[in-house]
């Protein structure tokens, strides 16, 4: 229980003991106190409507969360250097989602953690340390990561790119070098990839793999089109490197139709990246592999994390793919995301400002623009847009090279009044846009 609290005391506060660049979102921040399904109240117990948070998966506050993880912190919470089912219950959970050869688990503590040991299993497998990443990308928040997280190392005061890096163009084509008039834009963007593997062998390197996520969300919600992984991946392995795929965004059925993005991408993965949403805000990630890399892998020292793992993380971590699978969720992402992007696809039509709508299931980019000519990203728009949201208590974020994306990424719960919600205000909201944009 926490007695009334002042929003402006805990603002204070932190300001005086975090550092500057842990980011507060909207210009006058949110205290959130309690969570149910995709609803969030704040210290007064007003409602918001939670439009943006993609780890709370099964909704916030999920009984059986709560249950599964009071239950076990009961008996006993313990690592993986001993027997215990949960973790062998947890991993066939898992693969029952995965196709062959993706058989092997690892369990960590983050997505972080899990892209870490993706680089070193890539590394261990093929003997080589070159990476090719897409130029607008996030991995993590680590030193490792952060070297293929394009999106921070090149952001102002980043490390820059290392030598031992590759970038390709995201592959969007609303505003990058192949649009979608082209019918061969896919393998056009997938053939990028030969100068980045050129440009390896020059430097005399040698590549370890590739990692994307499958459908870029910092760059801005992209949807690449079909078949570009690919023919991506038909590269990178005749060049003798490891696909990475991180599904930390896609996965887990947030896109309705495919539980894993790269399924609509015609590609199966040599590593695939879970995070976020399968702990449901328990800290937890998976990384999955094929045999014959984890092999190469336990060539090396051993393996071991301390909470990687644990009893608990993999009660929760069962208990959210369960509850997926048990009330529907991939599939209420489906027709809800459905509903939304139809409703946005209106919005598209009537306002200017809205220059393009992508997305599938509940994973939605709305891109704002500034002119309608020129494309010109409408960063202040979006900003905008995404305070004035807060203001009748929708959250939802922003994103892309430009910050001009609105991003839609509910929990799956979301139900028709939430969607209607959301339209609603963004109608509303759009009009003031527009009335502004008239009188300026
Ligand atoms: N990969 C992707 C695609 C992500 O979006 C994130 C987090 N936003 C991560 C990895 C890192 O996950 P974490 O913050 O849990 O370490």
């Amino acid at each position: 229980r926490y007695q009334p609290v002042n929003r402006e005391d805990v603002l204070k506060e932190r300001r005086e003991h975090f550092g500057a660049n842990l980011r507060l979102t909207y210009d006058q921040p949110v205290m959130l106190m309690r969570g149910w399904k995709h609803h969030l109240f704040d210290e007064w117990g007003r409602p918001y409507l939670d439009a943006y948070n993609n780890v709370p998966h099964v909704g916030h506050a999920h009984p059986r969360i709560q249950a599964v993880a009071a239950d076990q912190l009961k008996r006993i919470n313990s690592n993986t250097r001993y027997l215990h089912p949960a973790q062998t219950e947890f991993a066939e959970k898992i693969l029952s989602k995965l196709p062959d050869p993706l058989s092997v688990c690892f369990f960590v503590n983050s997505g972080t953690e899990a892209n870490e040991l993706a680089l070193r299993l890539a590394r261990a497998h093929t003997g080589g340390k070159d990476m090719i990443t897409p130029d607008h990308g996030y991995h993590g928040n680590t030193t490792g990561v952060i070297d293929i997280s394009a999106y921070k190392f090149n952001a102002k005061g980043g490390v820059g790119q290392p030598d031992w890096v590759q970038l390709i163009e995201v592959a969007d084509d609303y505003r990058g070098s192949f649009g979608r008039d082209d019918q061969d834009r896919a393998e056009k963007f997938a053939a990028l990839t030969d100068t980045a593997l050129d440009n390896i062998t020059k430097c005399g390197g040698k590549l370890a793999g590739f990692i994307a996520e499958t459908y870029p969300s910092v760059g801005g919600q992209i949807i690449p089109p079909k078949g570009y992984l690919a023919g991506v991946y038909r590269r990178i392995r005749a060049a003798g490197g490891v696909c990475i795929a991180d599904e930390v965004q896609t996965g887990l059925g947030r896109l309705g139709e495919y539980y894993f993005g790269f399924e609509e991408q015609g590609v199966v993965p040599d590593i695939v990246v879970m995070g976020k949403p399968i702990g449901n805000g328990h800290p937890l990630g998976v990384l999955v592999t094929t045999h014959e890399i984890a092999d190469s892998f336990a060539q090396g020292p051993e393996y071991f994390s301390t909470f990687g793992g644990s009893t608990l993380s993999c009660r929760i971590g069962k208990e959210v793919l369960d509850i997926v699978d048990d009330e529907g969720l991939m599939e209420n992402a489906r027709i809800m995301g459905g509903k939304l992007l139809a409703g946005l696809r209106d919005c598209e039509r009537e306002f200017d400002v809205v220059g393009d709508v992508r997305g599938m299931g509940l994973f939605i980019g709305v891109e704002l623009i500034s002119d309608d000519n020129t494309r010109a990203p409408g960063t202040e728009i979006a900003a905008y847009v995404k305070n004035r949201m807060r203001d009748v208590r929708i959250l939802l974020g922003s994103e892309g090279p430009h910050d001009n994306v609105l991003k839609i990424r509910p929990p799956l719960t979301i139900d028709e009044e939430g969607c209607e919600m959301i339209l609603h205000s963004l109608k509303q909201v759009l009009q003031e846009v527009t009335i502004r944009q008239g009188m300026g």
